[in-house]
Formats: C-alpha cells, structure tokens, sequence
C-alpha cells in the first residue's frame, strides 16, 4: 500500500528538469500512458503473452551458435514483416525492422541479440511445464527477441506513430567471439542519425546497464617441432610453456578496485598422449573497469607466454631439433563507457520503472550497448521481464509469469526516447 502511494506520488512529479531540450517533447515519459494510443499498446500485452511465449519457443528452438544466425534471422524477419514493419537483413546479417517516424533523421534503435553460445548440434528443444520453458538460450536470448517481436506488435496494434523512427533490430554475433560486430554495423550505418539504442538481453526487471564494461579477448599460440614421446624426450615440448606460462599468468594480482578479472576459458593442444605435441593455445578473457588495467594485463599475459617458452627451451635436453615460436592476438575487444546520470533515456527508464512500479539498480556490464556507449550515443541494456537462470548452460530456464510488467517497462522506455506523434500528424 505504502509503495502503491510512493509510485502515484512519483508518477505526479516532473522529471522533465533531467530531460535535455534536445529530447522530443514526450521524452518525459510521465504523461506517455495518458496517450490513448499508448495506451492501447500497453494493454495488448496481458491478452496475448500465450502468443509471446510462443514465438520465444519458436526462435528458442531454431539454432543460433556463433556465426550461425542467418536461419533464426529469417524468421525474426518474416515476424517483424508480419507485425506491419518494413524489414530486411543487412551485410552483417542483422535483421532489421523500421517504424517510420515523424522525424526520419533522428533514429532511436531496439536491440535484441540472435545469437546463442551454443554450438551446432546442440538440442535446442524446449520443455514447457506451465509458465515455465526449459532450454539452451530460452532466456539469453530467446525472451530479448521475444519481447522484441511482442513491442513490434503492440506498436503497430496500437497505430502508434513515433517522433522519431524506430528500428527493430535482431543482430548478430554478441556472444562468444561474435565482438559486438553486429552491434558495430548497426552503429556504422546510422552513426550519424542514431540518437539512443535501448538493448533487449535476458530476463528481469531489476537492472539497467549504464556502464559498459570494457573487455578483451586474446589467444595463446606456442608452436614446436613435436615428435615422439619416448624417443624425442627433451625436445621442447609447446604445451609445457604453455602451462609454465599459464602459471605465470594466473599469478598475476588484479586489483579489486577498479574491478578486474581475468579467466582461461578454453585450452587446447596434441594429438595423442604418447606424441609430443606441435602446438598448443589458450584462450583468455580480460575485464576490467579501467582500460588502463586491461593494457597492463594483456601485457602480462604476453609476459608469461614468453617466459613459459624461455624456461620450456630452458629445460629441453635437446634443441636441436628445433625451438618452439609463439604468438599472442587480440580476439575480441569490447570498448568500455558510461551513460551521463543526465541521460534524457535514463529518465524515460526511471519514468517507465515509476509507472510499472519497478526498482531497478544500475550496473556495469558488457553487452551490445558497449558500442553505442563507448561512442557517446545513449544507451542502455536492459532485461525483458520475467524470471530466467542457467544462462549459457543446458539447464538455462526462463518463467514467462508477470513478463507484461517487463514489456511495459520497455516499451514506455522506448517511446519514452522517441516520442510519439500528435494524433493529427498520422
Ligand atoms: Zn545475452
């Protein structure tokens, strides 16, 4: 009771003094739900979350590994197509859907990854017990699309004409070694248009990303002669540097503030136990609230690999058959930036949280809104409601009971950055 009168006091109060006069006249979100037309948008979700949940299924069960969207992209097009948007895919394979606003030079993206970590092959089938689905990537990020396709659909039930043009975007290649590329084309074609990108990834209510967390990703490759393990014994052997090194590394202290963490996720070499191997490779994952920390620990990875190679040749018996060469290469690299406190979207995300009566706390993390951020554009990541867990293991879960209240949240976030037409312009 108590909350249900702080939310009404909230929902009284102007935060239009946060909102920046380059804004659209209803970035204040406040008297957003009082337009008819929105209105009717925030009504279509409640009667038709059977149909949401459906398509989440459906997107859910059509394999998206890293690299591997294009399927899943078709049918996310021919959704967003059927919703009344005009769609197509662009080069790097994003799906792409357009509401046309009032004012066409000023763009305000939607954004909700395709991709999946899983790889081919993976059973993709979900289990569906009540509200409850069962399935790899049915949260991360089947309900990002899903609530993608159902804010499609509500736009377009409701006739809503934006101020600015709205795109619905399905993009590509966020998880694994995917770097945002996805995210970074879409950024490159509207670079000069875009004015805010509001990102659809996971479940929940509870968080807005403001902070993009700068990341990369690097590979260790030390390569050697290999031979025979019995007759070749102590020629330098690639895998052992590579562990003389990874020891090195892992050392290494981090700080605890500016938050740091480092994690080897992947290592590989050899062919059989009794052979000496030729090559082996690590893959490791740096994060960092500095950039500056992130260069230090790229440097000591470097570093270690080096020194594991110069003891492995160090300790080998016979060099003569060759030495061992290694390399060190950037995978990935997600830049790092923040969104202003003054952010005119955040307001519309605070405006959005009052009327759905939501709390959500700011965080810092890596996602598509990296780009964006690390650009200066505004941008934010937010979940799509309901509840979900396991992310990226075969037990992922998602539990569709309240994910309306989400689905408001993001569409008055939305129209809240775009504003919407007056009823004459239509
Ligand atoms: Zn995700």
């Amino acid at each position: 009771m108590k909350r249900a009168l702080v939310c009404v006091i909230l929902l009284a109060m102007p935060v239009r003094s946060v909102a920046s006069p380059h804004a659209p006249r209803q970035a204040q979100g406040s008297r957003l739900p009082d337009n008819p037309r929105v209105r009717a948008a925030l009504d279509w979700f409640t009667p038709n979350i059977s149909w949401v949940n459906d398509q989440q299924v459906r997107i859910t069960e059509i394999p998206a590994p890293p690299f591997q969207e294009a399927q899943r992209a078709a049918a996310v097009k021919e959704l967003l197509a059927e919703a009344g948007l005009t769609a197509q895919i662009d080069k790097a394979g994003n799906v792409i859907g357009e509401l046309r606003g009032v004012n066409e030079k000023e763009i305000v993206v939607v954004a909700a990854h395709l991709d999946t970590v899983f790889p081919p092959g993976t059973n993709v089938k979900v289990h569906r017990d009540g509200s409850r689905m069962t399935a790899p990537g049915i949260s991360d990020n089947g309900s990002g699309v899903a609530a993608l396709l159902a804010l499609a659909r509500a736009v377009q039930f409701a006739h809503l004409k934006p101020q600015r043009t709205i795109l619905f975007v399905g993009d590509v290649g966020e998880e694994g070694e995917g770097n945002l590329r996805g995210m970074r084309a879409i950024v490159d074609s509207y670079r000069a248009k875009l004015k805010a990108a509001v990102v659809l990834d996971g479940s929940g209510t509870e968080h807005v990303t403001t902070k993009a967390l700068a990341s990369r990703r690097l590979e260790a490759l030390i390569t050697g002669p290999g031979g025979h393990s019995w007759s070749d014994f102590g020629m330098p052997n690639p895998i052992n540097a590579l562990v003389r090194g990874s020891v090195r590394f892992i050392n290494t202290k981090v700080p605890a503030s500016p938050r740091t963490t480092f994690n080897i996720g992947q290592i590989e070499g050899g062919t059989s136990v009794n052979s000496i191997p030729h090559e082996a490779r690590l893959k490791v994952d740096i994060r960092s609230e500095s950039e500056d920390e992130l260069t230090r620990l790229e440097s000591a990875l470097r570093e270690c690999i080096i020194a594991g190679v110069r003891d492995e040749m160090e300790s080998a018996r016979d060099r003569s058959k060759g030495k061992l060469e290694w390399k060190v290469e950037l995978l990935g690299s997600r830049p790092g930036g923040e969104l202003p406190p003054d952010s005119p979207l955040l307001a519309a995300l605070r405006a959005a949280d009052e009327f759905v009566g939501n709390q959500s706390r700011m965080e810092r993390s890596s996602t598509d809104a990296n780009i964006p951020l690390s650009m200066g554009i505004e941008a934010i990541s937010i979940g799509a409601g309901g509840n979900g867990g396991g992310s990226h293991s075969l037990q992922e879960w998602y539990d569709s009971a309240g994910r309306e209240i989400g689905l408001k949240r993001a569409l008055l976030t939305i129209l809240g950055i775009s504003g919407v037409a007056e009823e004459k312009s239509r």
